[in-house]
């Protein structure tokens, strides 16, 4: 396939995943079609004993569709190229690709200590398989604690998402990777955050990087998926095993789907940012407005790591707001551009009104007595964002008071 070397993530994620030529007629599709297959079908028995032995030494070799094939390939280049990894597995959901991040590097027995800003489902996940399969997550605050007095005999994980959902948490990535490193522990970070493009903890000392492609890599609301990325080899069979194992596997149409959301990461993500940042200072401003989470944002309390370890931001934030639970719910309901919803990453603005009992396990969040809302900017026009955002804040305090 052809690629680029250029050290510009802009212009490899153009390149990545392109169709070959045909020998024949020495044309080939600009995008890459989607190949969809149950199976594939081999030459004679050794082409297929020979892809049985490279599958074997953990190489990339296809004997069956679950892999998926060229469409599935060129994705996993992408995020290796986001990521700055060398292989990449691919699952058919954020969660899912957090599943096989446990399953790899868990047995019964073992306990892994998992940051607790981590995003929900986890705990979920936590409760309902780990503990029933014998293993033990330990939470913890990763800017407050020391991993070293919480470190056991049989810990073999670090997972840890940095941001951290809901308040956009900076963790230290290479203060954490030292640690795991002395400790003999993988430490694997949760990073839709920055999906790769504004983000590289593998670069930063962690092992895997843990990916929702449903967020800003799909970036457009309408497909799941997710992906791990290592640049540890025996990491990466240990992952490519058990991915195998579990029958682990996305559709084609939704690998193609994500190339080609790909292509656009880079203006989207910048244009989110810049929204993001507009709509901040109007924040700022407003009376309303106890704080604002949005690492770019230049009193957010992790600025100072942001400007050390990322090279952009996204559409993102979290504010609390002095406002009582029952105003919270009118500023909600009172939006128009915003839709009510989870996830993010899409080209739409979501709000999402935070659950204040949920936000009690975050270490991090010290504004109790407000109510939070997570907001995703998306590519509307900033003003229209903003003078929605404006209007709903004047809706809930006028009902409050019966005007
Ligand atoms: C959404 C999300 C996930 C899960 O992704 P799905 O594709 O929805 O399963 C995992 N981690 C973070 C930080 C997310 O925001």
């Amino acid at each position: 396939m052809a690629s680029s070397s250029s050290k510009h993530l802009e212009t490899l994620l153009q390149h990545v995943g392109t169709a070959d030529f045909d020998p024949d007629t020495g044309s080939a599709p600009v995008a890459l079609p989607s190949m969809r297959t149950s199976t594939v079908r081999f030459r004679d028995l050794s082409a297929l004993e020979d892809a049985q032995r490279r599958k074997g030494r953990g190489e990339r070799a296809v004997t069956y569709g679950r892999m998926g094939m060229d469409t599935h390939i060129a994705l996993e280049d992408a995020f290796k190229r986001l990521e700055g990894g060398e292989q990449a597995y691919l699952a058919s959901s954020g969660l899912s690709a957090i599943t096989l991040t446990f399953m790899a590097f868990l047995s019964a027995g073992d306990h892994a200590l998992v940051s607790d800003n981590v995003y929900g489902p986890v705990r979920l996940l936590d409760q309902e398989v780990l503990r029933r399969m014998g293993m033990e997550i330990t939470y913890f605050s990763p800017n407050r604690e020391e991993i070293d007095g919480l470190v056991r005999p049989n810990t073999k994980l670090l997972y840890v998402e940095s941001p951290g959902s809901l308040l956009f948490e900076m963790l230290d990535i290479p203060a954490l990777a030292r640690q795991a490193q002395r400790h003999k522990l993988v430490l694997a970070v949760d990073n839709t955050w920055g999906s790769g493009y504004i983000y590289q903890p593998l670069k930063l000392g962690a092992q895997v990087s843990v990916v929702a492609g449903t967020k800003y890599v799909g970036g457009h609301s309408d497909l799941m998926l997710g992906a791990v990325v290592t640049n540890d080899a025996d990491i990466g069979m240990r992952l490519n095993k058990t991915q195998y194992a579990m029958g682990y596997s996305i559709s084609a149409d939704d690998a193609w789907l994500a190339l080609r959301g790909v292509r656009t990461l880079p203006v989207r993500m910048a244009q989110h940012a810049r929204h993001a940042m507009q709509v901040c200072t109007w924040l700022q401003a407003r009376p309303e407005v106890a704080r604002i989470y949005h690492p770019a944002w230049p009193s957010d309390a992790g600025h100072a790591l942001w400007q050390r370890d990322c090279t952009g931001s996204n559409g993102m934030l979290a504010v609390a707001l002095n406002l009582a639970p029952a105003q919270a719910r009118r500023f909600v309901d009172a939006l128009q551009l915003f839709g009510i919803g989870f996830s993010w990453g899409g080209y739409e603005s979501l709000v999402q009104l935070v659950d204040a009992g949920t936000l009690k396990a975050h270490r991090y969040w010290d504004q109790d007595n407000t109510a939070l809302v997570r907001l995703h900017i998306g590519l509307e026009a900033p003003e229209d964002i903003i003078a929605d955002l404006a209007q709903a804040l004047d809706a809930a305090k006028i009902e409050a008071t019966g005007v």
